[in-house]
């Protein structure tokens, strides 16, 4: 696998970068409520890229989708307050109107493509997030303009790669969050690639299913029953241990907060690890040396279901393993927690860091590799 091109490989195919055009892809999806900008991580976090670009005088053209508008302009999705806040973090740099008010950015129609390198010199891919889509934006430019990787999307795939090409063991993967199903590919690559497999958040039901334990009325996937039983043999085959919980808090049949060993009885509900099976997960984060977390140990936006998640939050910042975070509802719970500088990497993409992980590579990344040639 030939290696991605960086910001220095952009320099050197281009000579001297002053006055040049650069296209910047950036992931500036960020909340907002009312058209305010609740959170500009995501703005602050594409500056060291915008900075080397105009460090070098060159003119940088940055671009991203916010939201998910149909292929057709909504001001509700309107790049305006981005473009306001990047003027006060980044005087002078162009933002392009939002990439999905155009059909042509998901569909990557090459006409759309077309349009987006006009005029330009070189293209930078810095969305991570978004790099998992084979969008106009994403896999389009490199196809035209020399391309190189930015500062961001360099860091993700050190990082990601890092856990798949140079794991230190223990490695444990965490997985919670609601769906089985979304995750089934990551969780199957993670089997060859980790010592151990720790499992809470909805998804766990499935699993207690799928061992003929009752679970009342937790949600579970039904249909993903027998992966869930397949999964534990093949995890038993390659001598991989997988960790369930042995207790669970939720709510019985009369809706009364309730903790449960991992026997639900009909009516209840579960919604988080139980303290036991927290303090277990505890002590398997804190033997490892490198740990992955994707998804939440249960309903953490309601506060009495949050304490699950809490702890292993707090274990993901006290133990020496080496900590990685993917996925946006794992990210927020750390950021709520305040324990997001405590974990050595939250990955800025959800879906892309589950891909990369699994497959060891991206579309976006495979588009830049090709450019180089
Ligand atoms: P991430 O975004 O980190 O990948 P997911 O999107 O897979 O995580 O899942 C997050 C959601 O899962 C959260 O909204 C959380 O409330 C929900 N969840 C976790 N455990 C449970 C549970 N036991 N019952 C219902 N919902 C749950
Ligand atoms: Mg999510």
């Amino acid at each position: 696998m030939s290696s991605i091109p960086t910001l220095e490989d952009l320099e050197a195919r281009l000579g001297d970068l002053n006055g040049k055009r650069i296209l910047v892809r950036t992931d500036f999806n960020v909340p907002l409520d009312d058209g305010t900008i609740t959170d500009d991580f995501r703005i602050r976090a594409a500056l060291p890229t915008i900075k080397w670009l105009t460090d070098r005088g060159a003119i940088v053209v940055t671009a991203s989708h916010l939201g998910r508008p149909k292929g057709e302009p909504n001001p509700k999705y309107s790049m305006a307050p981005v473009r306001e806040r990047l003027a006060e973090l980044a005087p002078g740099v162009e933002l392009l109107e939002n990439l999905r008010f155009d059909p042509g950015e998901t569909a990557n129609d090459p006409a759309f493509v077309a349009t987006l390198v006009e005029g330009i010199d070189g293209y930078v891919n810095d969305a991570f997030g978004a790099s998992h889509r084979a969008h106009a934006s994403i896999v389009g430019p490199p196809q035209f303009v020399p391309s190189a990787m930015g500062r961001l999307l360099q860091k993700e795939v050190d990082v990601l790669l890092g856990l798949r090409n140079k794991p230190r063991r223990p490695f444990v993967a965490v997985l919670g969050g609601a769906k089985i199903s979304d995750k089934l590919g990551v969780v199957e690559a993670l089997l060859d690639l980790v010592d151990s497999l720790v499992i809470g958040g909805a998804m766990c039901f499935t699993f207690f299913a799928a061992q003929g334990l009752p679970i009342g009325d937790s949600l579970f996937e039904p249909d993903m029953v027998d992966t869930c039983k397949r999964l534990l043999d093949e995890a038993r085959a390659k001598g991989k241990v997988i960790y369930l919980p042995d207790d669970i808090t939720g709510v019985d049949a009369a809706g009364n907060f309730a903790t449960f060993g991992n026997q639900l009885n009909a009516g209840s509900k579960g919604f988080d690890i139980g303290p036991g099976s927290a303090a277990a997960f505890t002590d398997v984060i804190m033997d490892a040396r490198m740990v992955f977390w994707n998804g939440p140990m249960g309903m953490f936006e309601d506060d009495r279901f949050a304490a699950g998640t809490r702890t292993v939050a707090q274990a993901m910042a006290d133990t020496k393993a080496f900590t990685v975070v993917g996925g946006g509802d794992s990210a927020a719970a750390l950021a709520q927690f305040k324990l997001d500088d405590e974990v050595d990497h939250v990955s800025t993409g959800g879906g892309a860091s589950l891909e990369l992980l699994e497959n060891g590579d991206l579309p976006g990344l495979r588009a830049l590799r090709a450019s180089q040639s």
